[in-house]
Formats: C-alpha cells, sequence, structure tokens
C-alpha cells in the first residue's frame, strides 16, 4: 500500500497495517481489524515516527498518540463484526 505522509490518518494506518497492528477485512475495506498485538503496535508507533512529511518534518508525539488511540479505538476488535462467517478467514490472513 502506498502513503500520504502529509495526511495524518494515512500515516498512522500505513503503520499500523505494514506492522500487521490491524488488518482490513478482505472482504469489507472499510473494516479495520485490531489484531491486538503490543509489540506489533509498539512497532507500529515506531515506523510511524520515522515517516517524513514532505517538507522534511515528522509528525510530533502528541499528534501521532492521539491518532493512534483514535484509530484503535475504532477498529474492531479481533474480527469483522459485518460476518462472523469469515473470520476465520481474517484470522489466516493476518495470522
Ligand atoms: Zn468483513
Amino acid at each position: 500500500m502506498s502513503v500520504n505522509a502529509d495526511n495524518l490518518r494515512s500515516a498512522v494506518r500505513y503503520a499500523l497495517e505494514t506492522t500487521r497492528a490491524t488488518a482490513v477485512c478482505p472482504f469489507h475495506s472499510d473494516v479495520m481489524i485490531r489484531v491486538g498485538d503490543d509489540a506489533a503496535e509498539n512497532h507500529a508507533y515506531a515506523r510511524a515516527r520515522k515517516i517524513t512529511k514532505s517538507d522534511g518534518t515528522m509528525w510530533e508525539r502528541e499528534v501521532l498518540m492521539e491518532e493512534f488511540k483514535r484509530l484503535l479505538a475504532d477498529a474492531a476488535d479481533g474480527e469483522c463484526p459485518r460476518s462472523a462467517a469469515h473470520s476465520a478467514v481474517i484470522r489466516r490472513v493476518i495470522a
């Protein structure tokens, strides 16, 4: 996936997804699932801290933390809430 580093949400989502702290449901691209892996979430945060915006600066710590909290709070816990039927598939994708 690509990242728009100048967009806070995009940058944080990129960090979360590329470290597998979250996964997008393969059937519902708007559903973000929190895997629940603390190490992955820490890794995601460290990655987001290194994302450089087009003006050469980086996101501030407080701003990043806020967006991480917001996205993780919005994410579904462990499986897609839209359909339990495909949760087994998701587990395989994120495993
Ligand atoms: Zn789904």
